[in-house]
């Protein structure tokens, strides 16, 4: 277990909208106002309408692992390792980049059944992944 916390997430003008709601115990991502697209990570624009009419909608926060990876090197005091990075598929569609926690890097696999959680950092809560309750 280590000590340090993570380091605070590097809030820009696209991304607030993201780190405002994790700050609340939310997941929200990025919708297109004008085409209903979601993108993650925030961006200026849509890229498929061109739209710069975006706002941040709540999800579930429940999706499935569609990859994976162990990150060795590296390393960050305020990190145990290996890390596991996970590219989550959101039940609404989208796909976010995360870590997965409180697991057994050995039990990671593609499709596992995964929820949002948090994780705390030097300024407020960040969202990582957990394995969905009762459904590993
Ligand atoms: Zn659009």
């Amino acid at each position: 277990m280590t000590d340090h916390v993570r380091p605070a997430p590097l809030r820009t003008e696209e991304n607030d909208g993201f780190w405002t709601a994790a700050a609340e115990g939310r997941l929200a991502v990025q919708r297109c106002d004008a085409c209903g697209r979601w993108q993650h990570p925030p961006r200026a624009m849509c890229p498929d309408c061109h739209s710069v009419a975006l706002s941040f909608a709540d999800v579930a926060g429940t999706g499935v692992v569609y990859s994976w990876s162990l990150l060795h090197h590296p390393q960050h005091p305020s990190f145990e390792y290996p890390v596991v990075a996970v590219l989550v598929t959101l039940d609404e569609g989208p796909r976010v980049l995360s870590n997965l926690v409180g697991v057994d890097p050995a039990d990671v696999r593609i499709g596992l059944p995964v929820e949002v959680t948090s994780a705390p950092t030097a300024e407020g809560d960040v969202p990582v992944f957990a394995i969905r309750e009762g459904r590993a």
